[in-house]
């Protein structure tokens, strides 16, 4: 009787929003993983609200858009405003370049609520009050260590990903550590009613002597509030409503009719990350591998990113059609993607700060808005994370001509149009080699003949005619323009560094 192979499994610790969706986008891609979760139940804080542009489109690929779209609100003007609400700013998410040009914004309890459904019909169950209390690494597999109901139990799995939050087990036990700062301040969120007309769909931050309020719109006529704190301030027990209204209002000067308050909690923002965001067999997502100011709003999306770029890769290892060597690429792509978010985070945390020591000092704004059309664009791209690229990564190669744009590495513009869980290969004009590679990647790559199905080859950046692989996570992976035999066969050499083809 022959032997029976079963595939290597996959342990997540945590059921936040970065395990959640890693599980949500293992199991699309055909690995079932098992999820742990310490805590007894779901909980339900508000925290990170707002996906961003650049999210949605990966929640789209994810199968999962509808229930965000129809319970969120979406988010399309930003204000900035001085002492008195005199503008300083108004920003849009219109014209980024994508089909959601919008934030989409609702509690985090409810993002992971929909998450949670999601894996519940398809037969994966988050276990709760399951908490890693160990992680050692074995020859084959990771030896961990489980605390479930007052019981111990060890688990074999052969791999692991660590989306435990900012304390994450996973994080200590590679010896990696949240290398930064902590910004000054301290801080107060908030989910309450309020009876401040602001217009609709719109968030607005409004700045001065004493410190900032951001007010960022939820559903049911709810509002998530950031509140700085007097410096002076040592209270550790958190403010009535009264309170907290009163705060805001001598911030903002006016009344802001603060009520209803259903969460608060005090907190400090950090600027951090880990070294290494993975050794092979255990993976950092989400704050575990890194923490920026949520004046960015980038934390819960770096999140969703850094589940969505692990998933794929780790599915197709698991399923033996790649090289284990494709699981480097996690913490080299998302090393560079997550820096950068904290970098756009510490920006917007710095505009802000800036004002406000400015205000303090009795001078003026400095100066923030961007001028030119082409600056407020890349601005609005920038916040709405649809500017990541992995150009520079060994899973991203082009032959043939340069060309300046979209340059392989950043989102393909048409990633709407590619659904499914497999590599596409979109050919323009004749390419040598074509039917020989058809057959070599069956099964892991869908061939697409890119004029016959209506496919812009200027926009896909081969105005000339050529090969365009865009990799499962909708990025393009290699360019090769024009298609001729030298330039396919380095396609068909990139595909195989580290992919098996089919039968090999
Ligand atoms: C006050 C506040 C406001 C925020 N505002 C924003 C915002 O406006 N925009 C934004 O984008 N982000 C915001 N964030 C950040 C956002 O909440 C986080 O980035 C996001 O929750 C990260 O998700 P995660 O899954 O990595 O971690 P978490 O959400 O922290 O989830 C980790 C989970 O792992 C579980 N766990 C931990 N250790 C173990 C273990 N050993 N065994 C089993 N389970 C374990 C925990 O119980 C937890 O449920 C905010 C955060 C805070 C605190």
């Amino acid at each position: 009787m022959a032997e029976r192979v079963s595939m290597p499994s996959v342990l997540i610790v945590g059921s936040g929003p970065a395990g959640l969706f890693a599980a949500c986008e293992l199991k699309r891609h055909g690995v079932m993983p098992r999820i742990v979760e310490k805590r007894l139940a779901p909980h339900h804080e508000t925290r990170g609200t707002a996906l961003q542009p650049g999210v949605l489109d990966i929640v789209d690929r994810a199968g999962l858009i509808e229930p965000f779209l129809k319970g969120g609100v979406h988010i399309k003007h930003s204000q900035l405003m001085g002492p008195g609400m005199r503008p300083i700013m108004n920003a849009d998410f219109g014209g980024v370049g994508c089909r959601y040009e919008f934030q989409c914004s609702q509690p985090q309890w409810r993002t992971e609520q929909i998450l949670r459904d999601h894996l519940a019909a398809r037969g994966v169950k988050v276990e709760y009050g399951a908490e890693v209390t160990a992680i050692e690494p074995g020859p084959k597999t990771l030896r961990v260590t489980l605390e479930v109901g007052g019981r111990t139990e060890v688990a074999e799995p052969h791999y692991l990903l660590g989306a435990g939050g900012a304390h994450g087990i996973t994080r200590h036990s590679m010896n990696e550590h949240l290398v930064g700062e902590t910004y000054g301040g301290r801080y107060l969120v908030a989910d309450v009613k309020l009876g401040l007309a602001i217009p609709p769909e719109t968030a607005r931050v409004v700045v001065g002597a004493g410190g900032f309020v951001l007010f960022a719109p939820l559903p049911d006529s709810r509002w998530l509030i950031f509140v700085s704190r007097d410096p002076a301030d040592a209270r550790v027990d958190p403010p009535t409503a009264a309170e907290l209204g009163a705060s805001v209002n001598a911030l903002v000067g006016a009344d802001v009719g603060l009520s209803d308050l259903r969460w608060v909690s005090y907190f400090r923002m950090h600027r951090r990350e880990a070294e290494r965001l993975g050794d092979g067999r255990r993976f950092l997502l989400g704050d575990a591998g890194h923490m920026s100011s949520p004046l960015g709003g980038e934390g819960i999306n770096a999140a969703f990113m850094d589940a969505a770029d692990i998933a794929w890769k780790l599915a197709l290892v698991v399923r033996g059609a790649a090289k284990p060597s494709l699981l480097e690429s996690y913490a080299i792509e998302r090393g560079m993607a997550d820096r950068h978010a904290l970098d756009v985070s510490n920006d917007i945390h710095g505009h802000i700060t800036a004002l406000v020591a400015a205000y303090r000092g009795g001078g003026d704004a400095p100066k923030l808005a961007p001028s030119t059309a082409d600056e407020i664009v890349s601005a609005a791209r920038r916040r709405s994370m649809l500017d990541v690229s992995y150009a520079g990564s060994p899973l991203v190669g082009q032959a043939g001509a340069t060309v300046a744009a979209p340059e392989p590495g950043v989102r393909f513009p048409d990633i709407h149009r590619l659904t499914g869980e497999r590599h596409h290969l979109i050919v323009f004009g004749a390419a040598p080699g074509l039917e020989k590679m058809r057959a070599r990647w069956d099964g892991l790559v869908t061939m697409i003949d890119g004029s016959a199905e209506g496919f812009d080859a200027a926009k896909a950046g081969a105005p000339g005619g050529g090969a365009v692989l865009v990799r499962p996570d909708g990025f393009i992976g290699f360019r090769a323009a024009p298609a001729d035999t030298t330039t396919m066969a380095a396609l068909d050499a990139h595909l195989a560094s580290y992919l098996i083809p089919a039968g090999a």
